[in-house]
């Protein structure tokens, strides 16, 4: 055997072996990959195979021989670029869809049936012989259109899987970039080595490509063993990423998406891969059609803030991540505190609301009056209470029942809300006493507001089961003007006071408060 030809065979068994090595090796450690690992077998299978094919070729010795170790070939020639176009995509995360897998793959196998029956058309091969200057086991070619065809397939996937591979380069993170170089210079190499074949620069009468798919494999095996491609990425992302309950974004340094987790996808549905690789602020639009809240630009370090989208609340923390000094990126972490939210919303409710009328309770009152009393000093406007209590609620519970009571009491509150003017405090004070805070309010025009709420409750009876319940109430009123020191205590006190005489003087009547009271206690 020539010198040369033993060279040629020992390298492209070493690509078989090399190949079947790391076949035998993914399919031991499947349990630890992903998907993703039975995709990168098949591809590591079909280069095998094609490998093989032309190692035995080589040891032809008739044309015979040549031709059945061509056509072992091809059953994995065809092949193996459009699998590895498929195993980068899928690397890549991009969703490999039934359709696309079924039409990428039926190409090379109509590829093989036609090489198979190249005898019958010689679509393939116009001329398939033993090489009239060097013998067997070199051969004689002279390509048919499909051969063409076939070879411009195979370019244009290895060629797409390269431009997605290069394509990712820069929002990869450093520790992803080895493993990501090692599938650039394995899709690099056989584009190189076929593209000499082509313009024929290779030695006459052989294939170079499986002398240097050796050397892919390689990569591919250093990139498994030592940064762990089909283990750590997925594992990461599978486990940890996809099963938080937040939602996670990341961007680059240049604010664009490039991952998302599953509660992310789950929180904003028309997230997809495709938006990966684009701007954040497109990526937000796209989502929500409104703009991101957030001048990422403006964030030195961490920020904590709420959002509100689509009738959710989200807690958004946003981190900068650094490395090294320049800005690698950002953190993005949803959390959904709707619930939290309303939640808390529904016990800040019930502190200050009275379950009954859904009116402000007296702890409502307090803290608010308070505040408005002093904002009315402050101001040296007058301050006015109304206090009233329904006259005979003990006779209404006892003749219509507890429940009926109950609703006289929602009755009058709301009979009283409908009446209520800007910036007046209207609250439960107890049991049927109701309670309010008018800012502005000289005596005469509290006096006058509290019999026109007397009238108004008068004039609305409850009605409710064909039973007509006539309701009236007694007032009491007390000022304060800006030039007096007084609390809104002393102030309750003397509408108390006021409130009592009107009681005594007959009930269903407003009285307001004059020292008199004072002279009578
Ligand atoms: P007046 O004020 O005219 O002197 O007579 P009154 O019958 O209204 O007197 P009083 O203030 O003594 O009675 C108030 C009653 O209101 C006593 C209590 O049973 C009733 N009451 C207090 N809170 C509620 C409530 O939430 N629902 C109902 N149905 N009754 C209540
Ligand atoms: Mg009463
Ligand atoms: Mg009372």
């Amino acid at each position: 055997m020539e010198p040369k030809l033993e060279a040629y065979i020992t390298l492209v068994c070493t690509s078989v072996v090399l190949n079947l090595s790391i076949l035998v090796y993914t399919y031991w450690k499947r349990h630890y990959y992903t998907n993703i690992a039975k995709l990168f077998m098949w591809y590591t299978l079909a280069s095998l195979i094609y490998c093989f094919g032309y190692a035995f070729s080589l040891t032809s010795t008739s044309l015979e021989q040549l031709r059945f170790w061509n056509i072992v070939q091809y059953v994995g020639l065809p092949f193996f670029p459009p699998l590895g176009l498929l195993f980068v995509m899928q690397y890549l995360g991009y969703k490999l869809e039934r359709k696309r897998t079924i039409a990428l793959l039926a190409f090379p196998f109509l590829t093989l049936i036609i090489n198979v029956t190249n005898e019958f058309h010689h679509f393939y091969y116009r001329v398939y012989d033993i090489h009239s200057v060097l013998g067997v086991p070199f051969s004689k070619i002279e390509h048919g259109t499909w051969f063409a065809v076939h070879n411009i397939y195979i370019f244009c996937c290895m060629f797409a899987a390269l431009l997605l591979l290069l394509s990712r380069w820069k929002e990869t993170v450093s520790v992803y970039k080895p493993q990501l170089l090692a599938l650039i210079c394995g899709q690099l190499l056989p584009i190189v080595t076929a593209f000499l074949l082509f313009i024929g620069v290779t030695p006459d009468g052989i294939d170079p490509v499986p002398m240097v798919i050796w050397f892919s494999s390689v990569l591919y095996l250093w990139s498994i063993t030592s940064s762990r491609m089909l283990s750590i990425m997925p594992i990461a992302k599978d486990t940890i990423f996809n099963n938080m309950s937040d939602g996670v974004i990341v961007l680059n340094g240049t604010y664009q998406l490039i991952e998302d987790n599953q509660a992310c996808k789950d929180m904003f549905s028309k997230l997809d891969r495709s938006m990966i690789g684009k701007p954040f602020d497109q990526v937000w639009y796209m989502l929500t059609g409104q703009s991101f809240p957030v001048q990422l630009d403006t964030i030195s370090d961490k920020l904590n803030t709420t959002i509100h989208q689509a009738g959710y609340i989200y807690q958004l923390r946003i981190s900068k991540l650094q490395q090294s000094n320049n800005n690698s990126g950002f953190l993005i972490i949803f959390t959904d505190i709707t619930e939290l939210h309303t939640l808390q919303q529904k016990l800040e409710h019930q502190a200050y609301y009275d379950e009954l009328t859904q009116i402000f309770n007296r702890r409502a009152f307090f803290q608010q009056s308070e505040q408005s009393l002093m904002k009315a000093k402050s101001n040296l406007s007058s301050y006015t209470i109304i206090l009233f209590d329904i006259d005979f609620f003990k006779q209404v519970n006892d003749t219509y029942g507890h429940q009926i009571g109950d609703q006289v009491l929602v009755h009058v509150a709301q009979i009283c809300k409908a009446e209520l003017r800007e910036h007046m405090l209207f609250a439960r004070y107890g049991g049927e006493e109701f309670v309010l805070a008018l800012t502005g309010f000289t005596l005469v025009e509290g006096e006058k507001f509290a019999n026109h709420l007397r009238f108004c409750i008068e004039q609305k009876p409850l009605v409710k089961n064909e039973q007509v319940v006539l309701v009236t109430s007694s007032f009491g009123v007390s000022v304060t003007t800006g030039a007096m020191d007084e609390t809104i205590y002393q102030l309750l006190r003397k509408a108390d006071e006021a409130l009592y005489a009107a009681k005594r003087a007959g009930r269903n009547q407003v009285q307001v408060f004059t020292e008199k009271f004072n002279f009578v206690e």
